[in-house]
């Protein structure tokens, strides 16, 4: 890390303590910035990495519901409102019960750069509870999400803070919410939050964004080296929304998938993951992952411990969840012969498992890069809330698309530029920096 950089950084750790995660998506950023500061001194004099480690709201607060037997439940309801150099505060809402501050400053700091990079005009925030979804009914969902709701309500709007899905939101999740938002106001504020149902709101592709744009910014990586997905053996972990659209994009291009996975274990199909009995599993009866191997015939294993990374493939996406590809996995995927790794899940792979990809020259893209056609399809979700209008699948495919393009492409050329060609982990953050920190010195000391 540039010398400079150090006490910033030691700062930032002693004013958070205990946030492991927010100092590691700290410490991730600034390791790249050494050439920037050396070249651009007034990031230093104006104070703006001191100011963007410091959220601009932090809100807290109680979420009290009951459950189908009517016993009171308490859980701890979050949004941090990072930074609005570029827009309003954008980022999804996480549910699940290892969520505490560090987890959401985090996602809130990722938020930042990846906004960033899409080019549209969103700012950084991040949010979610505790609160475990699994196991819950609607019903208890609903009240949850509708007792959280009446607290958040009052820190969001179209031109101030909008929410969206992350682990554990969904469109369920989405639909309560927005709900009480509307009952509350009495305002239909259709961008308020994203990921809304097509009838109300919602756009086309924002489902499927996540996970499309995860691989076609692998696609473009593999191209810079002459080669697509087309006969690649595919991991993927996870089995969420992301999970599932990548799956899907990565066959359609000729990929064969082998593995997927939740929290119980994970399963591999040589043949290739059945598409349809994986969403029924997952999707409709929010099941164990288990049933999928029993509901396929003989053809697919479920292995209750260990990860996907121990199965041989050519290309690896993470899209479970954060820190779940570890420096072991790694060293497994190398010796397997993987290619190219792109994150679909936010930081999922640990620093030394970046580092041993990177030095043995395999494709890397960083989460908040290749994984950002979900938050921009939020993007072009409010762009048509905004005219109260709606776009056809095929074109708002088309804007995902040219913007994952765009995305790989600056990563590319800034990481040239500052003398690292290929390394998408340094294009990502000094591309996402240098916006904001020009919009930040641009609107004064603020
Ligand atoms: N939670 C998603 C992410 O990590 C989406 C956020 C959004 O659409 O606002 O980017």
């Amino acid at each position: 890390m540039h010398e400079d950089l150090i006490p910033i950084r030691q700062a930032v750790l002693a004013r958070n303590p205990g946030e492991a995660e927010f100092h590691q998506a700290v410490d991730e950023v600034f390791e790249s910035l050494g050439p920037v500061v050396a070249r651009h001194p007034g990031i230093l004099e104006s104070a703006v990495l001191e100011r963007i480690c410091e959220p601009e709201r932090q809100i807290i607060f109680r979420v009290p519901w009951t459950d189908d037997q009517g016993r009171v439940h308490i859980n701890r309801g979050f949004r941090v409102e990072f930074n609005s150099a570029l827009g309003p505060y954008k980022g999804g809402l996480r549910f699940h019960p290892s969520v505490y501050l560090g987890i959401v400053k985090f996602l809130g700091f990722e938020q930042i750069f990846k906004n960033a990079l899409t080019g549209m005009p969103i700012g950084g925030g991040k949010g979610g509870s505790d609160f475990d979804p699994s196991g819950r009914s609607d019903a208890e969902v609903m009240r949850f999400c509708q007792s959280f709701m009446t607290e958040l309500y009052r820190h969001i709007g179209e031109y101030t803070d909008v929410p969206a899905g992350d682990i554990g939101v969904g469109g369920r999740e989405i639909g309560y919410l927005f709900g009480q938002y509307k009952r509350i106001t009495n305002r239909y504020e259709s961008g308020v939050l994203t990921g809304k149902g097509l009838s109300w709101g919602g756009s086309l592709v924002r489902p499927e964004a996540t996970g499309f744009g995860t691989v076609m910014f692998a696609q473009e990586m593999l191209r810079t080296r002459g080669q697509s997905f087309d006969g690649q053996t595919v991991l993927v972990s996870g089995s969420g929304n992301v999970a599932i659209h990548a799956i899907g994009r990565a066959q359609k291009l000729g990929a064969t998938v082998v593995t997927a996975s939740d929290s119980s274990g994970y399963v591999v199909d040589p043949d290739g993951i059945e598409l349809d009995l994986l969403r029924e599993v997952k999707e409709v009866e929010r099941g164990r992952i288990s049933e999928y191997a029993e509901r396929r015939g003989g053809r697919a294993r479920f292995i209750a411990k260990g990860s996907v990374w121990e199965v041989p493939g050519t290309v690896a996406l993470p899209c479970a969840t954060q820190n779940e590809l570890d420096g072991s996995h790694a060293k497994k995927l190398l010796d397997h012969g993987v290619i190219a790794v792109a994150e679909g899940a936010n930081m999922p792979t640990t620093a030394e498992a970046t580092r041993l990809f990177q030095d043995a020259g395999v494709l890397f893209g960083p989460g908040k890069a290749a994984n950002a056609g979900g938050v921009a399809t939020s993007a072009l979700e409010m762009q048509q809330n905004a005219s109260r209008d709606s776009w056809t699948f095929e074109y708002t495919e088309e804007r995902l698309a040219r913007i994952m393009t765009s995305i790989h492409d600056d990563c590319a050329a800034t990481a040239e530029e500052y003398g690292m060609p290929g390394n998408y982990v340094a294009g990502a953050n000094i591309t996402g920096l240098m916006k904001v920190a020009e919009a930040m010195m641009a609107q004064g000391l603020i």
